[in-house]
């Protein structure tokens, strides 16, 4: 099925406005394009569970603290259309900057507390344009579920907190990371590896197992993370932003997996910068 691409507020409100006055429920899933199966698996998720599903496209300027990362940031949308051809996908939102933020824009929503560690305390500004173009997105669209994926486990934190703080009456739906045969997390970012920094990435998935299930035997992170640090690097990898372990709800930094916790990490390979999250079993469960 091929869906119409919507540009503006007015054409898409139309539309959403007669699904609800046929009491169909309405999905959405957010995206910045360069569609890869992460995404896809979103909405084939979000047509099980809507009768109405949306995906947006909009590369969104005010979550990128970068200037060069946002110039490089793929765009695909004539891909990307087809790609959703084989799903039941009734509208590709695409608006441009002017319908996302109007001359005179001047209203931010910014979730604190959860946007102070991990990818927060690195990008700042990333998670206040997170929050602010997905409580628009969300107003938008008057999805009733929304679709996000755990790679980005902490946006995925920051954007349920925003909807419950905001009232907006939305159910956020997570949904499980797809990876790639040798365990590298599916990113529109990998577009930017070359062949050789594209297989060396794989390594950091690599990594994280090995220390998860360390963690998962009771191992402290602390003992761990000189040997993992110096796998990266022996595989290429440059900076490491962090490789931390927190816990699921409030993200709090924790040595030992004493409750349910995710391994976090973000780390440069080829000046890429790469993210991956993964469950630590708590030991003895
Ligand atoms: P992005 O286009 O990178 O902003 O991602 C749009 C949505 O797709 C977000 O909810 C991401 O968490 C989700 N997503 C990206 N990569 C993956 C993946 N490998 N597996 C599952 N979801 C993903």
């Amino acid at each position: 099925m091929t869906a119409p691409i919507i540009r503006t507020r007015t054409e898409l409100r139309a539309m959403t406005r007669s699904w609800r006055q046929a009491g169909e429920t309405i999905g959405v899933v957010p995206t910045m394009g360069a569609l890869h199966d992460g995404h896809l698996s979103l909405v084939g998720r979000a047509e099980e569970m809507s009768q109405r599903v949306i995906v947006t496209i909009f590369v969104n300027p005010k979550q990128f603290n970068n200037a060069q990362d946002l110039a490089n940031y793929p765009r695909t949308e004539h891909e990307d259309a087809r790609k959703l051809e084989r799903f039941a996908v009734d509208a590709i939102y695409v608006p441009d900057g002017s319908q996302m933020y109007p001359d005179g824009f001047a209203t931010n929503v910014s979730v604190a507390g959860l946007t102070d560690v991990l990818c927060g305390a690195h990008r700042p500004g990333h998670f206040d344009g997170v929050a602010t173009v997905v409580a628009k997105l969300f107003l938008q669209t008057s999805a009733d579920f929304a679709f996000f994926g755990e790679k980005d486990f902490q946006q995925l934190q920051v954007v349920r907190r925003m909807a419950r703080d905001l009232d907006i009456p939305v159910q956020v739906v997570g949904c499980p990371t797809i990876r790639e045969i040798d365990g590298l997390a599916m990113s529109s970012r990998n577009l930017l590896l070359s062949d050789q920094a594209r297989s060396r990435a794989a390594a950091l998935h690599e990594v994280m197992e090995q220390m998860a299930e360390a963690l998962g035997r009771g191992a402290v992170i602390s003992d761990l993370r000189p040997e993992a640090e110096a796998r990266l690097a022996a595989s290429g990898f440059g900076k490491i932003d962090y490789l931390e372990m927190r816990t699921l709800d409030g993200l709090a930094l924790i040595d030992c997996a004493t409750e349910p916790a995710r391994l976090f990490a973000a780390a440069y390979m080829a000046g890429v910068r790469l993210i991956d999250n993964i469950e630590v079993p708590v030991p003895g469960s």
